[in-house]
């Protein structure tokens, strides 16, 4: 058995303490009638494959049966592309994580629901020199997840229970601060190469954008933050409903 650094209590503590919904509204309803399938696109398990800690996946199988292994034949045609879309996904997850498969949204068990669902469309973003300044996001995911087209929807309660889950993860499982500082220098490249400047919801409350050219941060209004894709055409009509 893999080496613990989690206890299943402390997975079960961490879960009650990091649960607060993103916003007071049900985002999968705004981006749902977006994706083919009808799924909200963070649950649909060929948009973004969820990872378990083999701690949580340890945790979760002993108390549910929501989870199992992830099975690539689901979103591919061929078992030589199901074969590739594994390789490609074992090279970007780091060894601790399990990839995994979930019954579905209509059937989703909210307390079971894995730190990387919880966390969704967030990562902990980290400057250079190593300071945990807040929340930005997964930026592939900027023309289909809504919440990242409506940051000022995300809860004060949200904002805190994922910096505090985080801050207990980085005390407690080698290697995570570095892999989400690394994280946040390929955001930093990305957006410098499109001159971009990165969306952060601070720890402080507030909302700013981070220069990539010397990581200067400029406190904006959180609804000024762009928008993208579907979301960018529906803020623009003259009725937006509120999206
Ligand atoms: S977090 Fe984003 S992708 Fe997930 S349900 Fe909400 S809007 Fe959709
Ligand atoms: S466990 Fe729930 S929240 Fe997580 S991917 Fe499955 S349906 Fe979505």
């Amino acid at each position: 058995m893999a080496k613990m650094y989690i206890s299943p209590d402390e997975i079960r503590t961490l879960y009650e303490q990091f649960d607060a919904p993103i916003a007071n509204l049900d985002c999968g309803q705004k981006c749902a009638p977006y994706n083919e399938g009808g799924k909200p696109f963070c649950c649909d398990i060929c948009v973004a494959v969820p990872t378990l800690y083999e701690e949580e996946w340890q945790y979760v199988r002993a108390n549910t049966d929501l989870w199992f292994e992830w099975k690539a034949e689901n979103c591919t045609d061929t078992p030589e592309e199901a074969a590739e879309e594994v390789a490609r996904l074992k090279g970007e997850t780091p060894d601790t994580m399990i990839m995994a498969e979930c019954l579905g949204p209509s059937l989703c068990q909210r307390p079971y629901r894995g730190l990387t669902c919880r966390q969704f469309p967030f990562f902990p973003y980290i400057d250079s020199q190593g300071e945990l300044l807040g929340l930005s996001y997964y930026w592939e995911y900027e023309d289909r997840c809504w919440v990242i087209s409506n940051m000022q929807i995300v809860s004060a309660e949200y904002r805190r229970q994922f910096l505090q889950a985080f801050e207990v993860i980085f005390e407690r499982v080698p290697g995570e601060f570095e892999n989400y500082q690394y994280h946040s220098e390929v955001m930093r490249d990305t957006f410098n190469q499109s001159r971009r400047a990165i969306p952060l919801l601070h720890r402080n409350g507030f909302a700013y954008k981070i220069s990539t050219h010397n990581e200067r941060m400029r406190r904006v209004l959180v609804e000024s933050l762009p928008k993208f894709g579907p979301y960018k055409l529906a803020a623009s009509m003259p009725f937006p409903d509120g999206s």
